[in-house]
């Protein structure tokens, strides 16, 4: 049994997170360290979304390379982003258990397996930004552009312009691109990059380097894009927009905001999107 407190009358959707697959990417546990601190806290979001979400968080796929002090490999010389299709329990063992539980979770018809974001960090882009899938039918596609987008809106310091779509063949062994092809069309599989320097706001005319701090920042504000989300879905009922608005005070910093049920527009957001846009465009080379 995977999640025997799942109540049979009450589904859940389920969201999976790992980082630190590729273990010199260290920015990659700060932000996972703000998702966990932000979903454990009592801030009302985060009661709603333990409501009606479950969260499997695996923060270190790679412990054994972390320890070494490898940048990409495990102990064995492996990177573990390139045998998702065929992980050996003798070989990639962290790898194995967790795809074990990930496929078991995805066939229980008590929950539904919705999102799987791998954290990592990125060592010549800015800001944070994600990477998705490529699939024939254009209505999915769509679909999987909304999650980015609303984290857009709540993350000051996340591109969207940095964010992109791709089936390249080097890729197909990574955790995005084999679960993407695994689970069914209404899962969504994301890799989340974080610059390992830097990021640029609108506003600013310079880059400003991340801090633990930040990147935990970055980690809050994806835990909350969830409740975004799922107002959009309906699955959290709206019970009135100020009540999560005005509870932003324990995480609320500066330039992040609630922003409802709805894909807002915004003088800000816009101004801050353009002006990333602008600004982040450096030689784009995908290290996930
Ligand atoms: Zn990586």
């Amino acid at each position: 049994m995977v999640y025997d407190h799942l109540s049979p009358e009450k589904e859940k959707k389920l969201v999976f997170l790992t980082a630190r697959v590729h273990p010199g990417e260290s920015p990659a546990s700060f932000v996972c360290q703000g998702v966990i601190d932000f979903l454990v806290s009592q801030h009302p979001v985060a009661q709603i979304l333990r409501d009606h979400v479950i969260f499997k968080i695996v923060p270190m796929l790679n412990p054994d390379g972390v320890y070494l002090g490898n940048y990409r490999c495990s102990l064995m010389g492996f990177d573990l982003n390139r045998h998702w299709q065929d992980p050996s329990p003798w070989a990639h063992p962290t790898l194995h258990a967790v795809k074990q539980l990930i496929v078991q979770m995805s066939q229980d018809p008590r929950g539904s397996l919705e999102f799987y974001i791998d954290v990592h960090a990125h060592s010549t882009m800015l800001n944070g930004f994600m990477y998705g899938n490529v699939f024939e039918n254009e209505e999915r596609v769509q679909r999987q552009a909304v999650f980015p987008r609303l984290l857009c809106q709540n993350a000051p310091d996340f591109s969207l312009s940095n964010t992109s779509f791709n089936r390249d063949v080097v890729k197909a062994g990574t955790g995005r691109r084999f679960l993407g092809g695994l689970l069914d069309d209404t899962s969504y599989c994301y890799t989340l990059e974080v610059s390992f320097y830097s990021y640029m706001t609108a506003g600013s005319t310079a880059p400003v380097p991340y801090t633990e701090e930040t990147y935990m920042k970055l980690g809050r504000n994806v835990a909350r894009t969830f409740l975004d989300y799922y107002k959009l879905n309906y699955l959290v009922k709206c019970k009135g927009p100020t009540h999560i608005q005005s509870s932003e005070v324990t995480f609320r910093t500066s330039g992040s905001s609630a922003k409802g049920n709805s894909i807002v527009t915004d003088t800000d957001t816009e101004e801050r999107s353009q002006n990333i846009r602008q600004t982040d465009r450096l030689t784009q080379t995908e290290h996930a």
